[in-house]
């Protein structure tokens, strides 16, 4: 068995040679090679794989994987992965195009799969009729995660943030990102199946870690007055956060991370701040600064803190890990919310 391994894993090497983007050589000797699309899913697989799995992680820490231009190093990477671990619900736009370029043959993760994804209504306040058409090609697309659903008619709609019928920001629900780590190991198992027992091991301790902080931040949110749960935030990527824990968010444009608000906007949003007495303000790393400033500066609203969405933290920020962004988020939250 070893030494037909090794026959085969001498003629990939040579094959490799002649080709630019060889695949995986993988031996099940060393660490499983996984590439995940985003910060998030590559701490997941980290804490789940542990030193059995080599992780490539495609849009690093404070990146915006909305909208992420691949680099040939990316193709590489993907070639000789053995497992994929992409989010889903239209989140990587631009995958599809980053595997048909490589020659990948691994095993495809959808983190999402299993997830109640909660969907676009395509008319509160922020968006207009014309996302509605969309929303039908996308969800006829959504199963097999295609892309379809990107406008055709972007002009100021050019909404990265915008491109299925579903909020794919799933992972701001703690158990969703349960249903995350379950995918991701059962994929390692099923991979590398003689390493199975330590990736539900990892898997358990996880999981535990994760209930606890769920009911932590259910604690602490229902201690907040009912009329001290509402926040801005320019990105609009906490709907499932929302819907989990009982804030709400309000945003001061569309549900985008690069389109600029129109005066209109920004004016109902500053009246909808008086209006409704809300006093903390929040900036996130992939947002516009200087317009959450100037709603501050009009409103006497407070800026309440960085708030993490999309993203972890370099490893000396508050938010290097899934665990410590959901607590960074949740403390900041309440701590602006309660003052
Ligand atoms: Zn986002």
């Amino acid at each position: 068995m070893t030494s037909r391994r090794n026959l085969l894993i001498s003629a990939t090497t040579l094959i490799g040679l002649s080709l630019a983007a060889p695949t995986s050589a993988w031996s099940a000797e060393a660490p499983v090679p996984v590439v995940a699309t985003f910060s998030i899913l590559g701490d997941m697989v980290k804490r789940i794989g542990g030193d059995r799995v080599a992780v490539t992680t495609l849009v690093g820490a404070a990146g915006d994987a909305h909208v992420y231009q691949p680099v040939p190093a990316d193709a590489r990477a993907v070639s000789q992965a053995e497992v994929l671990v992409f989010n889903g619900l239209a989140f990587e736009g631009w995958l599809d195009r980053l595997v048909e370029a490589s020659d990948f043959d691994g095993l495809q993760v959808v983190a999402t799969d299993g997830i109640e994804p909660i969907r676009f209504d395509g008319d509160d306040d922020h968006h207009d009729d014309h996302d509605k058409e969309d929303d039908h090609a996308a969800k006829d697309e959504h199963d097999d995660h295609d892309h379809a659903a990107k406008d055709d008619h972007d002009d100021e709609h050019a909404d990265a943030h915008h491109h299925g019928a579903f909020d794919p920001h799933a992972w701001q629900d703690i158990a969703n990102a349960v249903i995350y780590v379950d995918n991701i190991t059962e994929a390692l198992a099923k991979t590398d199946p003689a390493n199975a027992s330590t990736y539900y091991g990892n898997r358990a301790t996880y999981v535990a870690e994760m209930q606890a902080l769920d009911a932590e931040i259910r604690k602490r949110v229902a201690e907040l007055p009912e009329d001290k749960r509402t926040v801005v935030t320019a990105h609009d990527a906490f709907g499932y956060f929302s819907e989990t824990y009982g804030l709400r968010f309000v945003a001061p444009h569309g549900i985008s991370t690069e389109s600029a608000p129109s005066a209109a906007n920004v004016a109902a949003l500053i009246r909808q701040i008086r209006e409704e007495g809300i006093t903390a303000v929040f900036v996130e790393t992939l947002s516009d600064q200087r317009l959450l400033k100037q709603i501050a500066d009009e409103t006497g609203a407070s800026i309440g803190g960085t708030l993490y969405s999309d993203a972890l933290s370099g490893p000396d920020g508050p938010a290097s890990t899934y665990l410590d962004m959901m607590r960074h988020n949740s403390s900041t939250l309440v701590d602006a919310l309660s003052q």
